[in-house]
């Protein structure tokens, strides 16, 4: 093997490692860095690349700008999204915190859309009421146009540089190190030199993003691969709420990209095959505006109905023309871009084809609320992970339960990056020094890479065929619905896929700027959180916001209103449960109630 020796890795102390330069790990370096703590960011792209900049329809904040708006009644909406699964201490504190980073995100720099009266333009999305869903639709997703990530993250990453956040980029996070149960580090490999680097920190904070990738037609970016709860799992921590996969039901059909909820938010609706706007019929007072899990699972109705338009009649129509050309350049420059290049469709004249497309993964690494990383004992007591924290999208902090609303996932990394910002000052307060770790440290993430370039011409199978394989076995057997007998059939599939990838190889072994290398790595990684998501998806025998099952169509709050939690010991894949937290932090519970919009 080439690396024998330490002396070929690079070792770096810091106080604070963040792996993830997307809103949430940007966010929180920037609360370190301003406050003089020595932060880095590890990300396998340039920052300005990560998935945060595709995000386009908004950010919710009850600043009532256009409606009258409350943050409580922002509160009461994604509890009621969220099926009841989201833990309502987070969800409190993330809608309270809501308008006042709102603001500060404006005074660092993002520029937002404006009303006439100079405020920040807010538009409705999904699942959005005032009055506690008495008072109907709220506008409470502030905008920059359909560009709101792109705005957020440019600034951030501006804000960083000012602060003087360290970047490593295009550096690839392999493994965590833990000893004595508490996180010291990660090993990383610069992408561009395959030169190795052991990053020692006080504190690690899991900011990677979410796990899309799984899936075969999805609005994510190739590099959303799940990888930091993969990195979990490897280390024997578990993942939460898997199952819980969104669908955003307006993904260009057949290739994926996404037709952001603004359009509908702007007035824009869907129609079948018959030209009916169909959505009166499953949400007759929200209509195109119900929740994402909601018309998802009315177009999947009506294309299994025969009611979906094209030669395949497998998708519906987003109509949007009537608008008028100046509101939609205005308003959705970039899904103009986006219909003409992905569908071949102008939307000022014609309606847009689409059809439901895995979007973002409910599910992640189990934090408490402020975003420490939390696992189970054996007599069911929630324990923290010492120096391990997780944010944003890769994180399971619980705010969108079942079910995320649109425009909730940009406000949750801002305010859980500031909180999670927050609480690692804390930690370091009480943990000033670095850990003398085993000088042996290194050794597993290096294995692990080794492993691939190690020559092995008799291994026939290659790591594209396999990610394909996992992605079809994914999109047919835990989509939009799901039967007991389809996901045993996915279970049992993706369980015999698994073993496939150590017998796969790689045919480019070369060092520098190795892209096969870092796929058959985001493939263990993927392969790692398909298991769990598909044990998961099985196991759950109910229907709760996303997980849509036609042999148990009802929720089940006595039995499963819990989340879940799985591990993969010994190479299998081990399901666990923990209570949802119902006890908001000032404010009365919402109790489950049937959800109807
Ligand atoms: C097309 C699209 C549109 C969206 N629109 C909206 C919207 O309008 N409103 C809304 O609220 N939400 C929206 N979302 C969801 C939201 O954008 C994301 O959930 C959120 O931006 C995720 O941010 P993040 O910081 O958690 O992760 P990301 O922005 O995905 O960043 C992940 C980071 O982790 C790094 N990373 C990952 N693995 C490794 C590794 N192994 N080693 C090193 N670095 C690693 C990456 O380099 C990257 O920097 C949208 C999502 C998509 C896909």
């Amino acid at each position: 093997m080439a690396y024998l020796s330490t002396d070929k890795v690079e070792h770096h102390h810091h106080d604070v490692i963040i792996i993830g330069a997307g809103g949430a790990g940007m966010r929180c370096a920037l609360q370190l860095a301003e406050a003089g703590y020595r932060v880095a960011i590890v990300s396998k792209v340039l920052p300005t690349r990560s998935h945060t900049v595709a995000a386009q329809g908004g950010m919710n904040a009850a600043l009532g700008n256009i409606t009258s708006d409350h943050w409580h009644w922002h509160m009461y909406d994604t509890v009621k999204g969220s099926d009841y699964l989201g833990d309502q201490d987070a969800i409190e504190y993330m809608c309270r915190a809501a308008p006042q980073l709102v603001k500060e995100l404006e005074h660092q720099g993002v520029p937002f859309s404006r009303n006439h009266d100079g405020k920040i333009y807010q538009r409705a999305f999904g699942g959005q009421s005032r009055a506690f869903g008495e008072g109907g639709q709220a506008m409470r997703t502030c905008a920059a146009a359909d560009r709101t990530g792109h705005a957020i993250l440019h600034t951030m990453y501006q804000q960083n540089l000012k602060a003087g956040t360290h970047f490593y980029e295009e550096f690839f996070a392999l493994n965590l190190i833990m000893e004595d149960d508490a996180c010291h580090g990660v090993m990383a490999m610069d992408i561009a030199s395959g030169a190795y680097h052991l990053f020692q920190a006080k504190a690690v904070i899991l900011a990677t993003g979410g796990a899309g990738r799984i899936f075969k037609t999805t609005t994510n970016a190739h590099i959303c691969t799940g990888d930091g709860g993969a990195l979990c799992l490897d280390v024997g921590l578990p993942v939460e709420d898997m199952e819980f996969f969104q669908f955003h039901p307006t993904g260009v059909a057949d290739v994926g990209p996404l037709i952001s909820e603004a359009v509908r938010g702007e007035g824009g609706y869907l129609l079948n095959s018959e030209g009916e706007r169909f959505m009166e019929r499953y949400a007759p007072t929200a209509k195109d505006l119900a929740s994402r899990d909601v018309v998802s699972r009315a177009i999947a109705v009506e294309i299994r109905e025969g009611r979906g338009c094209g030669a395949k009649k497998d998708h519906v129509l987003l109509k949007v023309d009537h608008l008028g050309k100046e509101i939609i350049l205005e308003k959705l420059p970039n899904i103009h871009e986006l219909a003409l290049r992905f569908a071949g469709v102008d939307c000022t004249e014609q309606p847009i084809p689409v059809q439901p497309t895995a979007h973002y993964t409910m599910g992640g690494i189990p934090t408490n609320r402020h975003t420490e990383v939390v696992k189970q004992t054996a007599s069911g007591e929630e324990e923290k992970v010492a120096g391990l924290f997780a944010i944003g999208e890769a994180a399971c902090t619980s705010v969108h339960g079942a079910n995320r609303l649109g425009g909730n996932s940009l406000l949750e990394i801002v305010v859980f990056g500031r909180a999670c910002g927050h609480r690692v000052m804390k930690w370091l307060s009480e943990h000033r020094y670095h850990k003398t770790i085993d000088p042996d440290a290194w050794k597993a993430g290096v294995n692990r890479v080794e492993h691939w370039l190690a020559d092995d011409a008799d291994k026939p199978t290659n790591i594209a065929s396999v990610r394909e394989k996992m992605q079809d076995i994914m999109q047919t057997h835990f989509s939009v619905y799901r039967t007991e007998d389809v996901m045993n059939e996915g279970v049992n599939a993706i369980e015999s896929l698994h073993h496939e990838v150590v017998k796969t190889s790689i045919s480019d072994k070369n060092r520098i700027f190795n892209t096969e290398l870092i796929e058959a790595l985001e493939l263990e990684n993927l392969m790692s959180l398909a298991r769990a998501t598909a044990a998961a998806a099985a196991n759950r025998k109910e229907s709760r916001g996303a997980h849509a099952r036609d042999d148990y169509p009802e929720r089940d709050d006595k039995e499963w209103m819990k989340h879940s939690l799985a591990s993969i010991l010994q190479d299998k894949v081990v399901l666990d449960y923990k209570p949802v937290r119902t006890t908001p932090m000032t404010v009365e519970s919402f109790p489950p109630k049937k959800r109807v919009y």
